[in-house]
């Protein structure tokens, strides 16, 4: 049986990194990756047979564990059915339909096979129906890895293209403005300046990129107040929150904080794909006519709406649905929330935590922050230890101090309990 070690160098010579997604690596908090063989409910396992206590969930769309026997049996029954046509098929109706259902601000979905494709899609469908070049995003949020939405952010209003990653000239990035999240001013001096080109706002409404970090309620009725003002389309992205914190996601809790709250677009994927390759956007029907083939607007994908893909996640919304389910879970998950709250205030510890549904983040810092530069005030090396000690003890957190948590309807109260027990220990 090889190790994580030997794994991971003979992965390191063939794959740049030993990964096939960056943070994977473990670079952020040192050490080797550990290798997974398999998962079972609230568990994965280790190349080395170790067993741990999984709060990643894929980053998020295992919110039933691992192996759910509903989810198993209907992607073993499509793939024996055939694993992808470039047809069309009924499945991907019933998928279409379901969360057409669940998301009463849409009247039509595209399903595509990455997050990033579909904020991608969006992006260009807000530019092609308004006819509008420039978009506002927010340090701090991701929206998948295409170049113009790699744009990190300087500091101060509207940092124009300067891209973060190498490779993304500076012409992808000029029509980005990047502005500093939960900052109502310059999001009023932002629109007053460019609001008749800007096409669009995306955002994160609980940004899960820097760990966890709502959108307060006045900077998300600024920003539905001014997008409509301006003619610009409203975009949340709720890869991470949709289907995540509750059966209505995110825009579901906003809309009953702030009344007649509703995005223009709206992009899933993490939980509707159920652990497949799946991810949508949608909008009303006369911004989702612009899509071809019905408008100028081109996307397209081999594999989109894959019959194995649309099966494991038309499961998956199923299983969410059942009465109780999302109650179930976040009454878990703030069950993990408060322990550790507790543990840390125990020890004299620094320590911040919030959740939602089944979505948590926590902060080795006094106060929940509201911005990404001040989650970047952690103590990373103190993040890393607690990291390290937690893994040690068979319990998989986040390998960076700015990603958020997941905890699946597989995780029993007597997980939580192993975890605030190895975080008593951590933090002491
Ligand atoms: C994960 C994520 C994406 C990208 O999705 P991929 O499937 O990894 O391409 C986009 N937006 C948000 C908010 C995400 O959390």
């Amino acid at each position: 049986m090889a190790s994580n070690s030997e794994l991971f160098e003979r992965a390191s010579r063939v794959i740049p990194g030993g990964v096939n997604s960056p943070v994977r690596a473990f670079r952020a908090v040192g050490g080797t990756p550990r290798f997974i063989a398999r998962g079972e409910g609230a568990y994965i396992y280790d190349a080395e047979g170790r067993r741990y206590v999984d709060y990643i969930g894929s980053w998020g769309p295992m919110i039933l564990g691992h192996g759910h026997p509903a989810v198993l049996e209907a992607v073993l029954k499509a793939a024996a059915e055939g694993f992808s046509f470039g047809a069309p098929t009924e499945r991907e109706i019933e998928l279409a339909e379901e969360i057409l259902k669940l998301v009463p601000s849409i009247d039509q979905v595209r399903l595509v096979s990455s997050g990033t494709e579909a904020t991608m899609s969006a992006i260009r469908l807000a530019r092609g129906a308004t006819g509008r070049p420039k978009f506002i995003k927010f340090e701090g949020c991701y929206h998948g890895h295409t170049d113009a939405l790699l744009v990190k952010a300087g500091s101060g209003l509207a940092t124009f293209g300067h891209p973060t990653s190498a490779g993304v000239t500076p012409g992808a990035a000029a029509d980005t403005v990047v502005l500093e999240y939960n900052n109502v001013e310059q999001l009023e001096a932002a629109f007053a300046e460019f609001g008749r080109e800007l096409a669009c706002v995306i955002v994160e409404p609980i940004a899960g990129n820097m760990n966890f970090v709502r959108a307060s309620l006045p900077f998300m009725t600024a920003l539905r107040r001014l997008c409509t003002e301006h003619g610009a389309l409203l975009v949340l992205d709720e890869v991470m929150t949709g289907f995540r914190v509750g059966l209505g996601s995110a825009q579901g809790h906003y809309a009953q904080l702030i009344p007649g709250f509703a995005p223009d677009i709206s992009v899933f994927g993490k939980v509707i794909g159920g652990g497949m390759p799946l991810a949508a956007f949608g909008a009303r029907r006369e911004v989702m006519q612009h899509l071809a083939p019905l408008g100028g607007v081109y996307q397209a994908g081999t594999l989109s709406g894959n019959p194995v893909a649309t099966a494991c996640g038309l499961a998956t919304l199923r299983e969410i649905q059942k009465p109780g389910f999302f109650d179930a879970l976040a009454a878990r998950t703030r069950q993990l929330v408060d322990g550790l709250k507790a543990v840390a205030a125990d020890n004299g510890v620094p320590f911040s935590a919030d959740c939602e549904g089944g979505m948590f983040g926590f902060f080795l810092l006094p106060e929940l922050p509201q911005n990404y530069t001040t989650v970047m005030t952690t103590d990373k090396e103190r993040f890393n230890r607690f990291f390290h000690a937690m893994l040690d003890a068979g319990i998989y957190l986040a390998p960076a101090l700015y990603e958020a948590g997941f905890v699946s309807a597989a995780h029993s109260e007597a997980d939580i309990a192993a975890t605030l027990a190895a975080a008593r220990t951590a933090l002491r």
